[in-house]
């Protein structure tokens, strides 16, 4: 894999045009080092083909000037058919090697001039001025079309390297761009694909440290949310049909017995006076739970359609929950329950609508006396916090098992032992109660933390 050399901390979030300006940094030094390796090559052949060449223009003549034409024939490994010639200035030869011109042989003037001339056939003359020679190179391998030739060759090997190398740092950097922009864009739209498709669990599994990373996070997020919906949406539906389920089953009992014992009476005309008003009373008391029953659920529904419709007015909790417990002392009198109240003697001002704040409150005190074991007691403390009213009602009775806390607040959710007893209840009690002090902005708890029965704490926002 080609890693951008910049990206030192994988981890760094980058912006695109960042990204993009290292990569054209990165592209243009890789252009920068093809160019100089061109050139370095092409230097380098050049030096080898001149240090290979017998007719080193610069060097041959220095061997001559050191060495005479012998050791500078023998030195630069000059062709057997090739020969060094030594002039004075009036064309005579003064020293040669491999010559048919013996020394004392004097060019005339015509021909020297042909052979100044025709360098390109293998001649070279070079003039030194200091000691007034002429130096006459003959070299049958050298001549100006084959120097043509070497260059021309190198010129299209040094160009096919450079278009080679620069297609390669062309590849690497197309990979490289590739990996900033397309791979992110190419995942996104695999994954935007499949969420389109109403898979919102799937995550792009990708990160890139640029703005496409922000938005691969948003996608994931949106994903997350919509998915998140849905189970509730499907939460929603599923306890709506067990709503429906509950409200049947629940019916089904006392209307079942009103319809059994009502058939009965009218058709056993005959049946004893006693016996008839036993089943009358069946029948009163199975249309009461029926009865209850409607008017909790009505009250229920209502609660949780009008929300912050219901008007709320100011007044005294302290004073309001010492009215209510007045009432339920002769009740926890006489069925021995021991209380302890602890109501703060000032004001605690709260927004309430009465009736249904005590109904709610009525609910817990009503369960715990419903619940109640032998020597049950019960306690309640009203506390002012700064901006909080929080009543604590807590009772010694048969206790809501953990696994409760947070579901016994739904409808029709009872603990398995008080589902069977006698108790009556329409299993709505909590969930009214909940509804109602949500409406005042409050919320009810059951303490986990307290195993001696149940604590319920409600907590309701003070006004002023
Ligand atoms: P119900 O009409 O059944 O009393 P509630 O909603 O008022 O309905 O209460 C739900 C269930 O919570 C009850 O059936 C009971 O099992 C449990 N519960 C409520 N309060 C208490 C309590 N103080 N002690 C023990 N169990 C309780």
């Amino acid at each position: 894999m080609i890693r951008f050399p910049f990206n030192i901390n994988p981890f760094k979030k980058i912006s695109i045009s960042a990204q993009l300006f290292l990569n054209y940094l990165f592209l243009f030094i890789l252009l920068l080092l093809v160019l100089v390796l061109t050139s370095v090559i092409g230097a380098y052949n050049i030096g080898k083909h001149y240090e290979s060449n017998e007719m080193g223009p610069f060097s041959i003549n220095e061997s001559i000037d050191s060495y005479g034409p012998k050791k500078a024939f023998e030195i630069h490994k000059l062709p057997e058919d090739s020969y060094i010639e030594v002039l004075d200035s009036k064309l005579t030869v003064i020293d040669q090697y491999n010559s048919s011109h013996n020394i004392g042989y004097t060019y005339p003037q015509s021909i020297f001039n042909r052979l100044a001339l025709n360098y390109s056939e293998g001649y070279e003359l070079h003039y030194s001025t200091e000691k007034d020679t002429i130096t006459l190179i003959f070299n049958n391998n050298y001549s100006e079309a084959k120097e043509i030739k070497f260059f021309k060759r190198l010129y299209i090997y040094l160009l096919l390297f450079f278009i080679i190398s620069v297609l390669l740092v062309l590849i690497i950097y197309a990979k490289l761009t590739s990996k900033t922009l397309v791979r992110p864009i190419r995942k996104i739209l695999e994954g935007v694909t499949t969420i389109s498709d109403g898979d919102y669990r799937t995550k792009i599994d990708y990160k890139s440290r640029n703005e496409l990373g922000y938005l691969i996070e948003s996608i994931n997020q949106m994903s997350e949310k919509i998915q998140h919906e849905i189970d509730l949406r499907e939460k929603s539906e599923d306890n709506r049909r067990k709503l429906i389920l509950d409200i049947s089953h629940d019916l089904k009992t006392p209307l079942t017995n009103i319809l059994g014992y009502s058939e009965t009476l009218h058709h056993a005309k005959e049946l004893e006076k006693d016996l008839k008003n036993e089943y009358l009373d069946i029948i009163i008391s199975n249309s009461k739970k029926a009865n209850n029953l409607i008017q909790d659920l009505f009250e229920l529904s209502h609660m949780e359609n009008s929300n912050s419709d219901i008007p709320l007015a100011n007044r005294d909790f302290s004073e309001f929950i010492r009215e209510i417990l007045v009432g339920y002392i002769p009740e926890l009198d006489d069925n021995n329950i021991d209380y302890d109240f602890d109501i703060p003697d000032r004001e605690i001002n709260v927004k309430m609508d009465s009736q249904k704040l005590e109904r709610a409150i009525n609910n817990i005190i009503n369960n715990s006396i419903k619940y109640r074991e032998k020597n049950m007691s019960l306690k309640l403390k009203l506390e002012d916090t700064n901006n909080k009213a929080i009543l604590t009602i807590e009772d010694s009775g048969i206790g809501i098992p953990y696994e409760f806390a947070e579901s016994i607040f739904d409808p029709f959710v009872r603990t398995d032992n008080s589902r069977n007893s006698k108790t009556g209840g329409t299993g709505l009690g909590l969930a009214i109660s909940k509804s109602i002090i949500k409406i005042h902005g409050g919320s009810i708890k059951l303490d986990t933390s307290y195993r001696d029965g149940c604590r319920f704490v409600i907590s309701i926002p003070k006004s002023s």
